[in-house]
């Protein structure tokens, strides 16, 4: 283990000693995070090898008054929830990077064929290291992703992990068989639905608060080849979260393997409007097929198809995908001659928010503040949503994708420390505001998502934030609900007493 002490100016300042295997979060690194918006600067940042080095880390803050310690993924939370104020932030991807082999596969007797496969990956990796790792060498993978792999495994599991898999796979925080956790007393355990279960439930999207994920079992599954990727155009809200609630509830053998979708501007504008609907290798958008009687903001349902090796000729096994998403599609209401499909690559397909990180660092809006909301609302209430929120306050568009899109609660544990909504289709809203200046201030931007929270609950929305950042016991308490705050509470004096853990989240105070 490495143990890099500085003091704050410096942890602010200074790169970390580069000597260690290449971590990405350093000194200056840990003190920051992909929102931009807050920063708080820790004592030391640890580069543990291990999960034992993980432990001594803990149990060294438990003997020390008041040190807190946070593990840190690839620090792309957006509210300082991977930071530590003068306490320790584990480099987490230092562990992954030290693991030799990193990743390893369990189980799999007959290469799958007599029994279920598994990836035990350290929880410092990249969700794109294990899809390398799994289709390369294996031709495996797992079902359930986010939309953005530069994401550690870790990190997602302690929030939810979802996409457009989600709906069909469940979530991320569905998809784990084990995992090996330290928790706020220094132990390390290894824990499963069947052996600690209240441990492994309460760490899934846990928000670090119980326990430091060293190491993530995850179920793999044959690797599709290629994806029927397409996406088609609503003018109206009504006919488009009717498509994409009936295709979420199709059975499996006429369902799509990934549903998602996005709310748009109906205009020109190259980042919020029209432009931002086609797909590599997909047409041109031709504005003049919208009915005459569209309003200011539009929809693109987004949906996508894996395609098996079956032996057959590629060009034939693709024509055959094409032909099953046209009949898919045939009962859908989208605006018609507004649709844009492409065959593409399953890796491709998975890396496509890649092409976005690499304009977004052109354009310099990557390193840009990210003033960021992720909501869950029902689907009781999303048509009062759209029209009070989307069409109302961000009509305009947000200066980045403005994500819409519907999943199933049955496909969550409800052991989990996940709150959700209490209808059994919600959606995800995600606002990803990217800042490429001459934009609003931040600080308007942040008004605003705290504008758009009033108004939810103002509204009586049934909804939940996804990444929630709050402040204080009561915030918290409401967010999770009575009887959920009270199993966290307990869980929280079970597994951290000390309430070492995590501390960016602002939920516990640090035990004297
Ligand atoms: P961090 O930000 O480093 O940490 C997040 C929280 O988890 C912190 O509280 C931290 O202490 C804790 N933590 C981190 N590692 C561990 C560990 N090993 N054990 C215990 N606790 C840990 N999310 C989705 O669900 N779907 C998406 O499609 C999606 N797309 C995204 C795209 C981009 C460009 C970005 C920036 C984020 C996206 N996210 C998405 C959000 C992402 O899931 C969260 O930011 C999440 O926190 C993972 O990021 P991270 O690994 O960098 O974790």
């Amino acid at each position: 283990m490495m143990l890099a002490y500085m003091d704050r100016a410096a942890a602010a300042a200074e790169p970390e000693d580069a000597g260690e295997p290449a971590p990405v979060a350093a000194g200056c690194a840990a003190a920051t995070d992909f929102g931009g918006l807050v920063s708080a600067i820790p004592a030391a940042v640890v580069r543990p090898a291990s999960a034992d080095d993980v432990a001594s880390a803990i149990r060294a803050a438990a003997r020390t008054a008041g040190l807190t310690v946070a593990a840190r993924g690839n620090g792309h939370s957006v509210a300082g929830q991977a930071m530590a104020e003068g306490g320790l932030v584990l480099d987490m991807r230092a562990l992954a990077l030290s693991r030799r082999p990193q990743m390893q596969l369990v189980g799999c007797p007959g290469g799958g064929n007599n029994g279920p496969c598994y990836a035990d990956v350290p929880g410092g990796a990249l969700w794109e290291e294990v899809l390398h790792w799994g289709v390369k060498n294996h031709g495996l993978a797992p079902a359930s992703w986010t939309d953005y792999l530069r994401l550690t495994v870790g990190g997602t599991l302690s929030n939810g992990g979802v996409s457009g898999q989600s709906f069909r796979y469940g979530p991320q925080v569905s998809n784990v068989a084990e995992l090996e956790v330290v928790t706020g007393d220094g132990d390390c355990r290894v824990c499963s639905p069947s052996s600690h279960p209240d441990l492994f439930f309460a760490v899934l999207g846990g928000l670090g608060q119980f326990g430091v994920i060293t190491r993530a079992r995850i179920p793999l599954r044959r690797a599709p080849r290629a994806v029927r990727w397409t996406r088609v155009v609503y003018a109206s809200f009504a006919d488009y979260t009717a498509d994409a609630e009936w295709l979420v509830t199709r059975p499996p053998e006429e369902a799509f393997d990934y549903v998602e979708g996005f709310a748009f501007v109906n205009s020109d504008d190259p980042v919020n409007g029209w432009p931002s609907v086609p797909i590599p290798g997909g047409a041109r958008f031709d504005a003049s097929l919208l009915p005459a009687g569209a309003g200011p903001v539009l929809y693109c349902l987004e949906v996508a198809l894996y395609q098996y090796p079956d032996g057959a000729v590629e060009d034939d096994e693709d024509k055959a995908a094409a032909a099953a998403v046209s009949r898919m599609m045939a009962p859908l209401k989208y605006v018609r001659g507004l649709e844009f499909a492409a065959g593409v690559g399953y890796v491709d397909f998975l890396s496509r928010v890649n092409r976005v990180e690499e304009e977004a660092r052109r354009n310099g809006s990557w390193d840009a503040p990210h003033p960021w909301l992720n909501l869950f609302v029902s689907s009781r209430d999303i048509a009062d949503f759209d029209r009070a929120i989307i069409k109302g306050m961000l009509a305009d568009g947000i200066d980045g994708p403005m994500l819409v899109y519907p999943m199933l609660k049955s496909k969550w544990d409800p052991n989990t420390s996940v709150a959700l909504p209490d209808g059994e289709v919600f959606y995800l809203v995600a606002l990803l505001r990217f800042c490429r200046g001459g934009g609003p201030a931040v600080d308007e931007l942040v008004a605003q998502n705290g504008a758009i929270l009033r108004a939810c609950r103002a509204n009586g929305y049934d909804h939940k934030a996804y990444f929630p950042s709050y402040r204080g016991e009561a915030e918290w308490a409401r967010h999770f609900g009575a009887a959920r705050w009270r199993r966290f509470v307990e869980r929280k004096a079970r597994y951290d007493p000390l309430a070492i853990l995590a501390p960016g989240q602002k939920i516990f105070p640090r035990a004297p």
